[in-house]
């Protein structure tokens, strides 16, 4: 019996790219002859032909499957979705834009046949192509994080990645609800073998990422793996208490010794100011960490599926 390898490929609104992507990993395909393939498609609640066209991929191949969600619920949820649903003994996530090579698998699952390592991750060396202020604030990103958190961030690690069936359970064991997929593969540990490639930009269609909606991800991608945030925010408190504390005394003896000269109004400004400044900040920090936990306790599920080509063979039949 041949091992089995899914490929997950979570779409948003890829309809232009999925023909090409198809004839690509079909190809890969091909040639790894010693594996059987199931090319598993997560339909994100794409608004444009993106289901349609997969269908059309499925009536051709039998190897292809989909999960297709009731809406949109970003890539972190299609991702989950893929390695809930994939059946195979080995898995790896892969990007419709091909911005994630597939001719680069054959070589991943040789490390993985080896059985020197238990999952094969790949990293961009450059960040050609990308506004430049995007690749600076990246790179602070990395350097804060990894300071922040015991669990280690590659920078430029992209989430293609081959992995055996129990690293796969150990991710799809945490049904988190913010989900952070880059610490979650960091988090569970095993053998990681890390390649390197140049990057490569997508073939069609655009990015889903705004400079907004990466340092929102990026303070997200914090708050799930760091309480660094709340013990600054403490130590942060401390520093002003203290401060205030040599003041007293300072214009206590003041007072004392040199009498009352009443002045100073704008310092005072100032350092109302400043402190309530602060203090917001803060409040501000502990009231990220207070929502994520609102959000987790609700228990809400990670993803809503609204078919799978199992339905759908059911309604044809
Ligand atoms: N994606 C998704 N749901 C989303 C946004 C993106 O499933 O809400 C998918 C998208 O179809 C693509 C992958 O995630 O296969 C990466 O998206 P994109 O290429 O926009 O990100 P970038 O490569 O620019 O980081
Ligand atoms: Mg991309």
């Amino acid at each position: 019996m041949k091992k089995l390898l899914s490929v997950v490929v979570p779409c948003y609104n890829e309809a232009p790219v999925l023909d090409k992507f198809y004839t690509e990993i079909n190809k890969v395909s091909h040639e790894m002859t010693e594996l059987g393939f199931e090319f598993l498609f997560v339909n994100d609640g794409s608004k444009d032909e993106t289901l349609k066209k997969i269908e059309e991929l499925r009536n051709k191949d039998p190897r292809v499957r989909f999960v297709s969600f009731s809406r949109n619920f970003g890539k972190e949820a299609a991702l989950l979705a893929g390695l809930d649903y994939a059946k195979g003994d080995y898995v790896v996530v892969m990007d419709a834009d091909l911005q994630d090579p597939p001719e680069m698998l054959p070589k991943m699952y040789e490390y993985i046949k080896s059985g020197e390592y238990d999952s094969v991750g790949t990293r961009r060396v450059t960040r050609e192509g990308e506004p430049p202020i995007r690749s600076f604030f990246a790179r602070i990103f990395y350097k804060l994080i990894n300071r922040m958190s015991k669990v280690e961030m590659v920078d430029g690690a992209r989430d293609y990645r081959l992995m055996t069936r129990q690293v796969v359970d150990a991710i799809i064991s945490m049904r988190e609800y913010n989900r952070y997929s880059k610490g979650l593969f960091s988090f569970v540990g095993f053998r990681t073998k890390w390649l390197e490639y140049q990057n490569v930009q997508r073939v069609a269609g655009e990015t889903h990422w705004s400079f907004w909606g990466l340092l929102v991800y990026a303070i997200d991608g914090i708050c799930a793996f760091s309480t660094v945030p709340l013990i600054l925010a403490a130590i942060m408190g401390l520093v002003f208490c203290l401060a205030a504390f040599v003041m007293i005394v300072v214009i206590v003896v003041k007072t004392l010794a040199f009498g009352d000269p009443v002045g100073g109004w704008p310092s005072m400004i100032c350092v109302i100011l400043l402190v309530g400044g602060i203090q917001l900040l803060a409040l501000g920090i502990i009231g990220q960490y207070l929502a994520k936990t609102y959000l987790e306790t609700k228990g809400r599920p990670v993803y809503i599926v609204q078919r799978t080509e199992e339905d759908r063979e059911l309604v044809l039949a």
